[in-house]
């Protein structure tokens, strides 16, 4: 039987063009991945739909929200098979995590881009799109999570990132790697995911800040977002889970006021722990009631916050949350 495969448009430079005069690569009225017919699989169906057409630094989480609605509303009510979603790469990886998190459906659902826009020479959209349409139809991506799939490589929501701002091998997964690659016949997997993490949620309300940490930081920053009563705190610490003793105070004043604040590490391969026992160090903060991530990047753990935070604010929980 032929498979169902639900294309979802959103945007990116996978659907703009550059200006020949310019050089400016910008978004047209219509989205020419939409005009022009893709030649796939004759064993496949394909139905599109063109949910938004943003860049994607014009992307927020309400977007994301509606997105794994629609995927799951459709997905159920039309049988699909299988859903490739083509957004742009700047915050691919928050989109494709934040539906990880949180759509119910089990079929593959594969998130792709290009790092050159529809007429540049070289553009990567039209292979980048046909390649995660073979993963997409592969039983072997079912119960996979979200996947990323460009440069033919296939890599979890979880751990890949976007590490180059131009080269068309940007997206990578540190210190995991790719969990399969993409050939001529289809979709080779040579690694699973070994858990899953799912929410259900109907809103996303809260505002969930990330801060970087750096040499001679301090409690400024800190102070001004209690006073602002955000809803929770990622901070990208130092190495394996430190901060600068000086921020200290700021950390307090949040912890105190029930803040959850989540710490992960800038270095991005290991996981952020509390090892180191000085002023300003990990057990420090962990005593403070700091959360520790389990190796998500700042980007990600505040999409994790935003999810969690919509169904509890125990720290115990919340702590446990990012445990998984
Ligand atoms: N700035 C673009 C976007 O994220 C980059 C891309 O799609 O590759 O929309």
């Amino acid at each position: 039987m032929k498979k169902k495969i639900l294309l979802i448009h959103t945007g990116g430079t996978i659907s703009m063009s550059e200006d020949e005069q310019t050089g400016a690569v910008t978004p047209g009225a219509k989205n020419p991945l939409v005009t022009s017919p893709l030649i796939v699989d004759p064993n496949l169906t394909i139905d599109s739909h063109e949910l938004f057409n943003l860049p994607s630094p014009h992307i927020t989480p309400k977007h994301m929200l509606k997105l794994a609605s629609f995927i799951d509303e459709v997905v159920s009510e039309k049988n699909y098979d299988g859903v490739v979603i083509t957004h742009g790469t700047d915050t691919l990886e928050e989109t494709a995590f934040f539906l990880d998190l949180t759509v119910q459906t089990n079929v593959p659902i594969v998130l792709t881009g290009a790092m050159r826009s529809s007429n540049e020479i070289g553009s990567d959209g039209p292979y980048n799109l046909l390649s995660s349409i073979k993963v997409a139809a592969s039983d072997e991506a079912i119960n996979k999570g979200v996947l990323v799939v460009l440069n033919d490589e296939i890599h979890t929501a979880k751990n890949v990132t976007k590490t180059h701002t131009s080269n068309i091998a940007t997206f990578q997964s540190p210190q995991y790697g790719p969990i399969g690659i993409v050939t001529k016949r289809g979709a080779s997997f040579h690694h699973s995911p070994v858990s899953e993490d799912k929410y259900r949620i109907h809103s996303v309300s809260k505002n969930v800040m990330l801060l970087k940490a750096f040499a001679g930081m301090d409690s400024t920053v800190f102070q001004l977002l209690k006073q602002m009563k955000v809803d929770g705190v990622i901070v990208e610490a130092l190495g394996q889970g430190n901060l600068p003793p000086s921020t200290i105070e700021g950390v307090k004043a949040l912890t105190d006021a029930k803040v959850p604040v989540v710490l992960v590490s800038r270095c991005f391969n290991g996981i952020a722990q509390d090892v180191y026992g000085y002023d300003g160090g990990g057990r420090q903060l962990k005593q403070l009631g700091v959360i520790f991530s389990n190796g998500l990047n700042g980007q990600k753990a505040r999409i994790k916050l935003m999810v969690a935070l919509e169904s509890t604010h125990d720290s115990q929980q919340l702590q446990s949350l990012f445990f998984k």
